[in-house]
This record gives structure tokens, C-alpha cells and sequence, in this order.
């Protein structure tokens, strides 16, 4: 019985997290997001927007009456704060 390491991974169409639970990017994610990216902010960015879209498009179909604000989800953290 070894022990299994869950990755903070989104479920799909769910969007939320397969070891926590929390809406996707959950906390853990995005700090692993930013070490993984952290010498390429734009391909941060637009790997977060294409999942972005697909959640939008996911999320939609499961419940058409409620759209998220999934900007600041999936961006808002993730945009430099001291650009210059
Ligand atoms: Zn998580």
C-alpha cells in the first residue's frame, strides 16, 4: 500500500481540484504554476488562457444560468503586478 501523491490537477468538466477540492487553479496549483513558468510569464498567461476558454466552455454546458468570473480565476493571479 504505497502512499499515492494527488496532483493539484483540475477535473474535468468540474474545474475543480483532483486532491483538494477548491474551484482550479487552487492555491498549491497556481504556486506550482508560477515556479513551473517562472522565467516565462507570457506562456504563463497563455497556457492559463487556453485553459480558460476551455473551462468557460465546460462550465457553460453544465450550467448555462451561471457564468463565473473565470478572469480573475485563471488570470488575475497571475499578472505581473510591477510591470514597469
Ligand atoms: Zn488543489
Amino acid at each position: 500500500m504505497g502512499r499515492r501523491v494527488i496532483p493539484h490537477v483540475a477535473m474535468r468538466p468540474l474545474w475543480r481540484c483532483r486532491n483538494c477540492g477548491a474551484e482550479w487553479p487552487c492555491q498549491p496549483a497556481r504556486l506550482a504554476l508560477l515556479m513551473e513558468y517562472r522565467k516565462d510569464r507570457l506562456g504563463l498567461l497563455l497556457y492559463l488562457g487556453g485553459l480558460m476558454v476551455q473551462a468557460r466552455d465546460q462550465l457553460a454546458q453544465l450550467n448555462p444560468e451561471h457564468t463565473p468570473d473565470l478572469y480573475d480565476r485563471f488570470l488575475g493571479w497571475a499578472r505581473r503586478r510591477d510591470r514597469r
